[in-house]
C-alpha cells in the first residue's frame, strides 16, 4: 500500500462527481483503498446520492402534476 491524496470519482445512477483530494492509502496492484480522510469521503457520497434522490423526487412530482 502506498499513502496517496486523489480525486476519487462517484458514479450514482448515471451521474458522476469528483471528490477532490483524499488521502489514504491506496494499493497499486489492485486498487484497493484504505481511506484517512475523516470520513469526508463517505459524507460526500452520501450527500451526492442525497442531492440525486431529492432531484428525482422533484422530477417526479412535477410529472405528475403536469398530468394533473
Ligand atoms: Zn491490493
Amino acid at each position: 500500500m502506498t499513502f496517496d491524496t486523489r480525486d476519487l470519482d462517484f458514479e450514482y445512477r448515471g451521474r458522476k462527481t469528483r471528490i477532490p483530494a483524499v488521502p489514504g492509502w491506496y494499493c497499486p496492484q489492485c486498487g484497493e483503498a484504505y481511506l484517512e480522510d475523516g470520513g469526508r469521503y463517505a459524507k460526500a457520497m452520501t450527500a451526492f446520492v442525497q442531492e440525486i434522490r431529492t432531484d428525482e423526487a422533484t422530477e417526479l412530482k412535477t410529472i405528475r402534476k403536469n398530468r394533473g
